[in-house]
């Protein structure tokens, strides 16, 4: 098939593609300070690999990710609400159909109730398909007197507490590279062949509620499933909702890899990162002068911003100033994880500076990086309430001053674990030697997952 005869968005990237080294200013994070970065760029596999990477096909094509910039822009100006969910950290083995479903499934569920609650669409993103690479508060690791460098990730390195499986391998990029793809073909399949159909979600949903540990979300289940059936009864197109737009977004960690995965779309001549619709920039490496805001800065996808406790509004502005100097609806997203704690103090300071400077970012709340606890039995955990209380405080803080609480991104999978305490029908430490199976943050399970969902369609439609 000839470029010419195909859509404008897939012809872009499906044209001979430019040199991906070409474009200017693209190399120029390699000359500031780079944080959290492996130790790889010696290692006799490395330039091989990024080779590789240069050559296979993108991911996800501009245009898709074109118009999830227009679906953010939508978000930021309160017409729609912002869904991200998925593993803190995603394994090459956890990749499978009945794990990436069980996800695709709950996320699916949590985004008819806000469809709901919030009376908007729901813009739905994984925390998918590339979310292999993670920050560390400390570069090594030591038990029973051996030192090793600490877990990255498994595009870095192994879990396992041994010399060679904590190596930087620079292979792994590539198995990461195909693992996402793998995951994408699949999500891409399901919400588009009809596992999304909103009858066939909603049925799910009414089993959660008929589950007596949450009776109290019974009523709201009940108005869905009467919205349903009235739009049954005036002849709504259910066929038209068998499907539905579903993105994938990640950490932008690895920019050896995100920089190899770069290309230029030929109908704008611009940089787009196609490991990806979605990057973000975390908590730990959005210094103003460090390679990763350089590199992202340069990139057209929507791009996000972990704010932790300490952001001031300058920090905000300074990160607007450098990421959205256009101040483009859509373009920035400030996912903020400030702690239950903190965020009724921390964050009105932050919206004010923003909001007076005449900038409309997307303002997301993580209601779980702020609230991690360590428990003397050694377990990294967060308790559902204080989960909940963030939540709960992000739109309170958002009523009050009169802007919109965008989205919600937190850390889930579909599956029955036990790694965050409480909820309605309460997880218990004892659970814990059985069911705890993260190799990184604690992530809420799916029972746990719908009822954050019914409770933020609750405050969306008060
Ligand atoms: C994360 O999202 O897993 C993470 C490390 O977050 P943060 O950058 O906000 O600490
Ligand atoms: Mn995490």
């Amino acid at each position: 098939m000839s470029s010419e005869t195909l859509p404008e968005q897939f012809r872009s990237v499906m044209s001979p593609s430019p040199s991906t080294t070409a474009h200017p200013g693209l190399d120029e994070w390699r000359d500031r300070s780079i944080g959290q970065h492996p130790q790889w760029a010696e290692h006799p596999d490395f330039a091989g690999v990024i080779q590789e990477l240069n050559a296979v096909p993108p991911l996800v094509f501009a245009g898709e990710v074109d118009t999830l910039r227009e679906r953010l822009a939508k978000v930021a100006n309160g017409e729609a609400f912002f869904l991200q969910g998925g593993d803190c950290a995603e394994t090459f083995a956890g990749a499978t159909a009945d794990k990436i479903s069980g996800r695709v499934r709950t996320l699916l569920q949590m985004a008819v109730v806000l469809t709901y609650g919030a009376s908007l669409p729901v813009v739905k993103m994984g925390r998918m398909a590339g979310q292999f690479s993670k920050p560390r508060s400390s570069n090594e690791e030591t038990r029973d007197g051996v030192t090793l460098p600490s877990f990255r990730g498994e595009m870095v390195n192994g879990f396992d507490f041994t010399a060679e499986s904590r190596g930087h391998d620079p292979k792994r990029m590539l198995r990461g590279y195909h693992t996402s793809a793998s995951t994408l073909n699949l999500i891409r399949a399901f919400t588009q062949g009809g596992f999304a159909d909103l009858r066939r979600v909603h049925a799910w949903n009414m089993g959660f509620a008929a589950n007596p540990a949450y009776a109290r979300y019974e009523s709201m289940a009940r108005e869905i499933d009467h919205a349903v059936k009235f739009m049954a009864a005036c002849g709504s197109d259910f066929d038209a909702l068998r499907t539905t737009e579903f993105f994938a977004g990640h950490e932008a960690l690895l920019l050896d890899y995100e920089r190899a995965l770069t290309r230029i779309d030929s109908r704008t001549n611009l940089p787009y990162g196609t490991s990806a619709h979605f990057l973000w920039i975390g908590e730990r490496t959005r210094d103003l002068d460090g390679a990763h805001v350089d590199l992202l800065s340069r990139l057209r996808n929507p791009i996000g911003v972990k704010l932790g406790p300490g952001t001031t509004g300058e920090d905000a502005l300074r990160l607007i100033d450098a990421l959205d100097p256009e101040r483009e609806p859509g373009r920035l997203t400030f996912i903020t994880r400030m702690g239950a704690a903190n965020i009724r103090e921390k964050l009105p300071p932050v919206i004010r500076a923003v909001e007076e400077s005449g900038a409309k970012p997307v303002w997301v709340t993580d209601p779980m990086h702020g609230n991690t606890v360590s428990l003397p039995s050694g377990y990294k955990t967060r308790r559902f309430e204080d989960v909940v209380d963030e939540v709960r405080g992000f739109f309170e803080v958002h009523r009050e001053l009169g802007t919109f609480p965008g989205g919600i991104h937190v850390e889930m999978t579909g599956d029955d674990v036990a790694e965050c305490l409480g909820g309605s029908d309460p997880v218990a430490e004892s659970s814990f030697a059985e069911r705890y199976e993260t190799l990184c943050d604690p992530r809420l399970n799916h029972m746990q997952s719908l009822e954050i969902a019914f409770l933020v369609a609750e405050y969306l439609s008060a």
